[in-house]
């Protein structure tokens, strides 16, 4: 049972009660009711956002060095409440509690300390006299009020995703968490000021996309907006934000293939594709969810993907044996059964999993399907559950073709021990992270986003300061003659 008693709007740095109704939440893992939570009204969104902008000018004048010290005391903060933020996200989400203590909390912790550093050496081109008779140099500067929205997924590291570069770059924030989950992204905020970051500086806004998502993007006020989700909802934020001109930064949806070529270890690919597949309930925006084998390797692979999948132990997320929790909901949980359902129909064939538990939760076993073709839903559309879709084919050329086959394009993974194939592969593959006999992991150093329908920009990395930065030039003339020479182009000196 988790409630936030002074109101699930963390505004200009306290709490209150937000005036736009409330909406009951249910514990995924268990289906009991969880809690109570009210919502933004239009003028808490407002007032998110007159506070952000107030914020702005100081918190954007403070010298990198100062603003990394704040993001370093939070990172302290932060892991003085690791347990009790790793347990609040299993409970919101269903995800095991081994999932939100060993990932969700140190890869947040990770990304702050990351951003302390990276604050402090905002790169650009150096200084140079490019016209020969002038200085050129690059100012990075902060943008101002960043509107971001986030979902349900990983909630605490979306919402540092999005908090951090924007933050550690000068800017102010309103974020909206998705109203499943707001819980670790309330406490976020909360211990970064009891840290010391200036109230005002990060605000959080809780309710529907529709009403304070629409809110925030459209308000005159946030200059950028910023989103992780769906590719539909990113599509509608652009079409927003197209109306004043403003900056987006979208991180949509993916569906990541796995190509296993014939000289692969076909263990090591099964063991990656499980992990790939059911991490976080397959509810990953880079989970593996097509895999292409070459033939020779089909049989072992599918076989080897069966038997790790059948062994997995589904259930109660917050016992430490439980290997996958429960899905986000019932509603999304039958979602993934329907999808699964259609691809029967279809003509594919279950290898593994298949059903739901008869569990009180959002549960679903881990599901492995063959026979599905190329062009059906269960391929080309996201399922977000523990499905993996596993298609033979006979020539590099062909498992290269089918892995770019897809509107997403977000990761993908090669395996193979040949040098040269494995290089093609990273270059012919059309997604923002390619692993090479890997798949899933991430650091903070580098870039993760999309291609194609998965979205535009990057989050972590340095590589996320060129989207919560303006880039300026500004010459400076060391020519003392009263009429320049270029000016003759325009008008003679006579
Ligand atoms: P979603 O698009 O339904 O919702 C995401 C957020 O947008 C929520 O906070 C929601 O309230 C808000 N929203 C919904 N409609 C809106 C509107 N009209 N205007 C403004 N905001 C609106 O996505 P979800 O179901 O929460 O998350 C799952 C999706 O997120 C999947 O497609 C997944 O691939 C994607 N995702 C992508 C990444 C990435 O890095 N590319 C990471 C995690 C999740």
């Amino acid at each position: 049972m988790t409630t936030f008693t002074d109101g699930y709007q963390f505004i200009n740095g306290a709490y209150r009660v937000g005036s736009g109704g409330t909406h009951i939440r249910v514990n995924p893992a268990t289906g009991a009711e969880a809690e109570t939570i009210d919502y933004a009204s239009p003028q808490d969104v407002e007032d998110a956002v007159q506070a952000a902008a107030a914020a702005f000018p100081a918190w954007s004048k403070l010298t990198p060095g100062e603003r990394s010290e704040h993001l370093l005391n939070l990172a302290t903060a932060l892991a003085t409440h690791a347990d009790s933020l790793a347990e609040l996200e299993t409970e919101q989400t269903g995800k095991t509690v081994r999932m939100s203590h060993e990932f969700d909390v140190p890869g947040t912790i990770d990304n702050v300390n990351f951003f302390a550093g990276a604050a402090r050496n905002l790169q650009g081109q150096a200084a140079g006299d490019y016209a020969g008779n002038s200085t050129s140099m690059i100012r990075r500067e902060a943008i101002g009020v960043i509107g971001s929205i986030a979902p349900w997924n990983y909630p605490l590291q979306m919402a540092a995703w999005k908090v951090l570069p924007a933050i550690a770059a000068g800017n102010t924030i309103v974020l909206k968490p998705s109203e499943m989950t707001p819980g670790t992204t309330l406490r976020f905020a909360q211990i970064a000021v009891e840290a010391g970051i200036p109230a005002g500086v990060i605000n959080v806004v809780v309710g529907s996309g529709r009403d304070v998502g629409e809110a925030i993007v459209k308000h005159p006020l946030v200059k950028m907006s910023s989103f992780t989700g769906s590719t539909a909802v990113g599509r509608r934020i652009m079409e927003m934000a197209s109306e004043s001109g403003k900056r987006v930064h979208l991180e949509l949806g993916g569906k990541a293939p796995l190509v296993v070529f014939k000289d692969a270890d076909v263990e090591a690919a099964a063991h990656a594709a499980v992990a790939g597949s059911t991490i976080n309930a397959g509810q990953d925006c880079t989970a593996a969810t097509r895999a292409y084998v070459q033939s020779s390797l089909f049989e072992t692979f599918t076989h080897q993907v069966a038997e790790l999948m059948n062994a997995m132990v589904v259930g109660d997320p917050t016992v430490e044996d439980t290997d996958m929790g429960s899905l986000i909901s019932e509603a999304h949980r039958s979602k993934v059964a329907s999808m699964v359902q259609s691809a029967v129909d279809a003509g594919a064939t279950i290898k593994a999993g298949g059903f739901a538990p008869d569990l009180p939760g959002a549960f679903y076993r881990p599901t492995l399907i063959v026979g599905a073709a190329q062009d059906s839903e269960i391929v080309q559309d996201e399922v977000f559950g523990p499905v993996l879709v596993a298609l033979p084919f006979e020539t590099e050329d062909e498992g290269l073709a089918l892995a770019n086959d897809s509107q997403f394009g977000l990761a993908a993974s090669a395996w193979t021990k040949d040098v040269n194939l494995a290089m093609r592969a990273a270059a012919e593959i059309q997604a923002g992270c390619v692993w090479i006999n890997e798949h899933i992991p991430m650091v903070s150093e580098m870039p993760h986003g999309g291609y194609k329908s998965s979205g535009i920009g990057k989050d972590m990395s340095a590589y996320s300061f060129e989207e919560y930065t303006n880039i300026k030039h500004v010459l400076i003339s060391h020519d003392t003659d009263v009429h320049k020479e270029w000016q003759d182009t325009v008008f003679r000196q006579r």
